[in-house]
């Protein structure tokens, strides 16, 4: 008897941020394209992520393309500021070294955007394109088969794709059972997360407060007293303020954070995700392709993680799209060749980065102290080197891809 088994074009694993614009970008390019999505959670279904993200002007131009920036600018807060000190815990005064003020074209920052809404507004319009979503389901295994990738799903489902695009998170199953080896290490460091209430207005500034244990982050939210908290710390004592009363947290957050902000509190729940860096050494295999977390997940201290994924999403969408409107398989290794040599680098640069200023930062050794101090106050001083950080962080450097710059495919 002949097996009849469902073809799709392409099959995303993981319907977290990445794998919806990914799944998005394909089906809105090329009309007519079988896309299809699997994840465990349904985008409809709250996840009780507590993060805000910083969405940088290239993610934020890329959103605009696909057609989701428009209903999600409502919630979006422009960061017009950006204030980096370094001291120890109970220094009294906090002397600032660097500030970043809005891009030459008058473009803010990057933008604060909370998980909720940009998971509903990619959902949403990966639906309109015509995404099928198998959800709630999740891939168990893939394997080889003539023209294409035998998808297995934990319902029993079974399809076969042209191409599997893993974009399923930093412990990704999919790029294990490809036999894709990983660099990776823990930075002993949580990132606890939560929201802020203050008195006095934030403006549109984020702060970034370097602390012997790592980062401590207050980043602006909508509604101009309220901002997001990443505040990394050795992980026993996340856990532990975490699951601590409010009282404690609080005193807590007003020693790291000052006075400026007026009185501040925590409201609502708490959250401590373990930080470390897991970098996959191919991002390909046979049509297998891996985008965001899956191929790179970085420490958050420049809030750039998210970033390289919408980057991922848009160039793997650009090489599928042209292959898929000129009529040829997306799977094969030139096409995916084209996409490892696109992201390759960025991706390593942007992982030394953040791995370097955070084994920098995260210390509180004097002569290192110092040659920081002078570090960014020299950085501060020179208008030009501080343009290349702050083009670095807008996502500006190397070739990008069209939905990028704000173009469609
Ligand atoms: C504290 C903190 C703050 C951060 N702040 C920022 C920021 O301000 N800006 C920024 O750019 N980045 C930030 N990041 C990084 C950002 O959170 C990640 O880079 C981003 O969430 C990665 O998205 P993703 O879609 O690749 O993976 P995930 O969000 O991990 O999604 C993976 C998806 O795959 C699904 N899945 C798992 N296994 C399977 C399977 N077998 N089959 C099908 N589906 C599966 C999961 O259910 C999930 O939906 C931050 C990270 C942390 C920890």
């Amino acid at each position: 008897m002949i097996e009849s088994i469902e073809r799709v074009d392409v099959l995303v694993a993981g319907g977290g941020y990445v794998g919806l614009s990914a799944a998005l970008a394909i089906a809105a390019s090329v009309p007519g394209a079988r896309v299809a999505l699997a994840d465990p959670r349904p985008w409809r279904e709250a996840s009780g992520d507590l993060r805000a993200f910083a969405v940088a002007a290239a993610g934020r131009r890329m959103l605009s393309a696909l057609g989701v920036w428009e209903n999600l600018s409502v919630e979006a807060e422009p960061v017009r500021e950006m204030i980096v000190t370094d001291s120890r815990l109970d220094d009294l005064i906090r002397p600032v070294f660097l500030t970043f003020e809005r891009q030459q074209d008058g473009d803010a920052l990057a933008h604060m955007l909370p998980n909720g809404p940009l998971v509903t507004a990619l959902g949403a319009a990966a639906e309109t394109a015509g995404v099928r979503f198998l959800t709630p389901d999740s891939v168990l295994a893939t394997e080889q088969t003539q023209g294409g990738r035998r998808v297995t799903l934990a319902s029993g489902k079974t399809l076969v794709a042209s191409l599997v695009i893993a974009a399923d998170g930093a412990r990704s199953r999919l790029r294990s059972e490809a036999g894709i080896g990983i660099n990776s290490w823990s930075y002993g460091q949580s990132g606890i997360v939560t929201t802020i209430e203050h008195d006095r207005p934030h403006e549109g500034r984020a702060e970034e407060h370097f602390l012997p244990a790592g980062p401590f982050a207050v980043l602006p939210l909508k509604g101009g007293c309220r901002s997001s908290l990443v505040w990394s710390e050795r992980t026993e004592i996340a856990d532990r303020l975490v699951a601590g009363t409010p009282f404690l947290f609080d005193a807590e957050l007003l020693r790291r954070i000052g006075h400026h902000l007026g009185e501040v509190r925590a409201v609502g729940r708490r959250q401590a995700f373990p930080l470390g860096l897991t970098l996959a050494r191919r991002f390909t295999a046979d049509r297998l392709a891996l985008i965001g977390d899956a191929a790179h997940a970085i420490h958050p201290i420049a809030g750039q993680g998210l970033n390289l994924g919408f980057k991922d999403a848009a160039a793997l969408a650009e090489v599928v799209a042209i292959a898929l409107r000129a009529g040829r398989d997306p799977g094969t290794t030139d096409v995916l060749d084209d996409y490892q040599r696109w992201r390759g680098f960025d991706t390593l640069r942007m992982a030394a980065m953040t791995d370097g200023l955070n084994r920098l930062f995260s210390n509180d050794l004097v002569p290192l102290r110092l040659i920081r101090d002078f570090g960014l106050g020299l950085v501060d001083r020179l208008p030009s080197i501080k343009r290349v950080f702050a083009d670095a962080a807008a996502g500006a450097p190397g070739p990008s891809p069209r939905l990028v710059d704000g173009e469609p495919i």
